[in-house]
């Protein structure tokens, strides 16, 4: 399957996205024929992929350290599930590269094969260099479903003996150094109500309408915190926000209904302030809901379920890598995005700082005739050009000592 590998960067990197591009990895399938894929790649430069398989065993991350093992060095990560193409009009095949006026088509270029193909395209030239310090290739499955695939491999590095030094996620910030992102923490809640016929409307307990209680003390804590919550100017919404997103209840018109299901959400601001914000409704819903429901009836009430969580990114702009990404980029400047990543995962799980930089735009991700610019692929490229240097000449984040 791995063909010749044409020796120019640019038609390397298009050959690796295109072979990427046309393994179908949405989150809810197999990724190992694309594990495949690579650990051939590697081994073509004598390097060998370690999986980590998740417990289905059909979904693994891949490691690999190019480089002394023995030290602590950068990591390159990204995760190889995309998102669906259900449901969208795309104008070519999503699973089929195509070019066109220097942009690179297809599912997954941008979010973010794009990133994998450009770290592999770099093996040649990262394995032929006299490293002092390792690179480190992390590549995670079910990213899109909550930050779930790359969970076993960051508890493992936590226990390692030689830990990494530091990591840079690939996923599309147009190469800009990108040292915070928002938390998210979601959950469901079903109130269990009493059913009787809409007749007798105040014999039974109405699930709906007690979901609607707790939907508007969403929408209060929302506005609070809008208006008067802590305030981050970097991010394009400054502040934590909340919503509900699905509500789901009842069953006829006649009935007064005994079920009813809302899930809800916040993105917030500091590393757990989204888990703080949603218990704090738990909390009042199960102080403030639950007696009256169960006044009627004893067994009515609610059932919470965290539906997924993720902790916020928020890496000091004065830290040593994050001055070590700016030089290697190029750029003076540093920014905050609000879509999650897995930066926040290697803080928190594994203690090992992260700065997300990747090519492409998120404005292009998750959307039809999703696409990435071959000049962003390059810069990436120039980018991890200038990190093989860095880790040929150091040990650690910063100069040499002198
Ligand atoms: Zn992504």
């Amino acid at each position: 399957m791995i063909e010749i590998m044409p020796n120019h960067r640019a038609e390397r990197i298009r050959k690796l996205l295109a072979d990427l591009i046309a393994f179908d990895t949405v989150s809810d399938r197999s990724n190992l024929p694309l594990i495949a894929y690579i650990e051939k790649y590697l081994a073509s430069f004598g390097i060998t992929g370690r999986r980590i398989l998740d417990d289905s065993g059909q979904k693994a991350s891949l490691w690999a350290t190019i480089g002394p093992e023995d030290r602590p060095g950068m990591v390159l990560s990204g995760h190889t599930d995309v998102v669906p193409v259900a449901g969208q009009s795309w104008t070519s095949d999503p699973f089929a590269l195509i070019e066109r006026d220097g942009r690179l088509y297809g599912r997954g270029t941008t979010d973010m094969k794009g990133f994998v193909a450009v770290c592999l395209a770099m093996v040649p030239e990262i394995s032929r260099a006299k490293l002092a310090m390792p690179i480190h290739l992390a590549f995670s499955y079910d990213e899109e479903v909550g930050c779930i695939g790359v969970r076993p491999l960051l508890r493992e590095l936590s226990r390692a003996t030689t830990k990494p030094l530091a990591c840079f996620v690939g996923e599309p910030t147009q190469m800009q150094v990108t040292i915070g992102h928002k938390g998210k923490h979601a959950v469901r809640a079903r109130f269990r109500g009493l059913a009787a016929h809409s007749s007798l409307a105040p014999s039974g307990v109405n699930a709906v309408e007690y979901a609607a209680e707790l939907i508007s003390e969403i929408r209060r804590r929302a506005t609070q915190l809008a208006t008067q919550g802590p305030r981050d100017e970097m991010y394009d919404v400054a502040h934590t926000t909340l919503l509900t997103s699905i509500v789901q209840g009842g069953t006829a018109l006649n009935i007064v209904p005994d079920h009813c299901a809302v899930e809800f959400e916040a993105r917030g601001l500091g590393i757990d302030e989204s888990k703080s914000v949603t218990d704090a409704i738990v909390a009042w819903a199960t102080a403030n809901l639950e007696p009256a429901m169960r006044k009627t009836e004893p067994n009515c009430g609610i059932d919470f379920e965290e539906i997924l969580e993720y902790p916020a990114l928020e890496m000091p702009p004065d830290h040593s890598l994050v001055t070590l990404a700016k030089q290697l980029a190029g750029r003076n400047s540093h920014a905050k995005v609000s879509f999650g990543t897995e930066a926040g995962l290697f803080v928190s799980i594994s203690g090992i700082p992260a700065v997300v930089i990747g090519p492409g735009s998120i404005a292009q991700a998750h959307k039809p005739d999703e696409f990435v610019e071959l000049s962003e692929l390059l810069n990436c490229a120039g980018f991890i050009e200038r990190l093989i240097a860095h880790c040929t000449n150091n040990r650690g984040l910063g100069d040499p000592p002198h």
